[in-house]
């Protein structure tokens, strides 16, 4: 039988009526003949409260506990899931990670999955089962102890099953009806896409929308997986949500599909650096050891064989930054003057694979900023995507101004 992978997010299983209405539609795809494969998270709030718990009783604590304990939430859902299904005559059991297996590394509390048999599963499903329920987010290192896959990890769980069993579609249930032009909160404007492609939501993901962990649009891209992103909030229909799928089957013609932001940027400039060969190899060396995201980068005019260097990375990263350019500066491998940290920042970015083919882009976003009194600060571009830092303060006018410039409330 064809199998579908359906993920349930935590607002999805917040309460036991909630669990009744997900298995209500879970019901509706095993009637059509699927096998299903329902991947569950925590209840809304419980992930937060089991790492507060960890953090209160050990705040350096042994991120082999902090896994198992942080794990435990999907646990209950998953059991609840298959007893509610059960109660409505559906074969159903629940699988925790390990017992799959889902193995992964051992990166405690970021871990990676390396490989899902579907032996198991697959062996109950010839003996009648219809719905496996397994608990997202975890998984079982080589070493045998409970990993997780960083938060949000539920999505990457339901891709990394949906590549493994070669499903049909992977729906992802969520508290929204799908994927939007931008923030709905931000722009009233904003509009919910019917398609979008791999490449524009890995974007979009990592650029700050919220709604699939990064790394599941990475391996949904990689292993070509068709992803839905809906609503458990409203009727099911077959158009329901967003499709994220091949930019071929994107019929949409338009060089900017969506406008993202990011609140928590910080400019970093280190000023006075010699311009010389190696420099940027000694600056950013020891930033990518220290675990830095850097996004942007400028390395400035140079003066007298001086110049400035600024790059942009998360702002719960600066301490972190200052601490690995400090030391550099101390073992003698940079000098510099001072590093300037600007933390009220934010970044803004229109994405769209219509970049590629359609020009004046950056001209129409530099524009529109200008014609608010906006002023950029770093600019930084890939094929894809136009990312500027701003003052944080310009960060809802900025994405509004954008959204309109690009006509993004009208279908294409
Ligand atoms: N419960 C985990 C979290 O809150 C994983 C997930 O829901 O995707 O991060
Ligand atoms: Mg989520």
């Amino acid at each position: 039988m064809p199998v579908l992978v359906m993920k349930f997010g935590g607002t999805s299983v917040a309460n036991l009526d909630r669990i009744r209405r997900a298995a209500k539609r879970v019901g509706v795809e095993v009637a059509k003949g699927y096998d299903v494969i329902v991947i569950v998270s925590a209840m809304s709030g419980k992930t937060n409260e089991l790492v507060g718990w960890v953090n209160e009783t050990s705040p350096l604590y042994d991120a082999r506990e902090y896994d198992a304990v942080v794990s435990s939430g999907e646990n209950v859902t998953a059991g609840l899931m298959a007893l509610t299904l059960q109660e409505m005559d559906i074969p159903a059991r629940s699988w925790q990670g390990w017992q799959v297996p889902v193995q992964t590394t051992s990166a405690h509390a970021s871990a990676r999955i390396e490989d899902i048999p579907p032996a198991n599963i697959e062996a109950k499903f010839a003996e009648g089962m219809r719905v496996a329920v397994v608990a997202g987010f975890q998984g079982v290192s080589p070493e045998g102890r409970i990993t997780t896959l960083g938060r949000g990890g539920s999505d990457t769980t339901a891709v990394a099953f949906a590549a493994a069993f070669k499903a049909e579609r992977c729906d992802i249930y969520t508290d929204v009806d799908g994927v939007y032009t931008t923030d709905p909160r931000i722009s009233s404007k904003a509009r919910k896409l019917d398609k979008i492609a791999f490449e524009e939501m890995l974007e979009l993901a990592s650029l700050g929308a919220k709604v699939l962990q990064t790394r599941s649009v990475e391996l949904a891209m990689r292993y070509k997986v068709k992803l839905r992103v809906l609503s458990s909030f409203e009727e099911q229909s077959d158009e329901a949500g967003t499709l994220v799928c091949d930019e071929e089957e994107v019929m949409e013609n338009r060089p900017v599909s969506g406008i993202a932001y990011s609140r928590d940027e910080a400019k970093m400039t280190l000023i006075s650096v010699a311009d010389r060969p190696g420099i940027a190899a000694a600056i950013f060396g020891p930033l990518s050891e220290a675990g830095i995201n850097v996004d942007m980068i400028i390395q400035n005019i140079a003066e007298d064989g001086r110049t400035d260097m600024t790059f942009s990375c998360p702002t719960e990263q600066v301490a972190r930054a200052e601490k690995a350019m400090e030391e550099a500066k101390t073992s003698g491998t940079i000098n510099y003057h001072n590093l300037v940290a600007d933390t009220d920042v934010a970044k803004v970015s229109a994405v769209g694979i219509g970049m590629r083919s359609q020009s004046g882009v950056a001209a129409t976003m530099f524009k529109t900023l200008s014609d608010e009194g906006i002023n950029i600060k770093v600019i930084a571009t890939s094929e894809i995507k136009i990312s500027v830092l701003i003052d944080r303060k310009y960060m809802e006018l900025a994405v509004q101004a954008l959204h309109d410039a690009f006509e993004l409330e009208k279908a294409a």
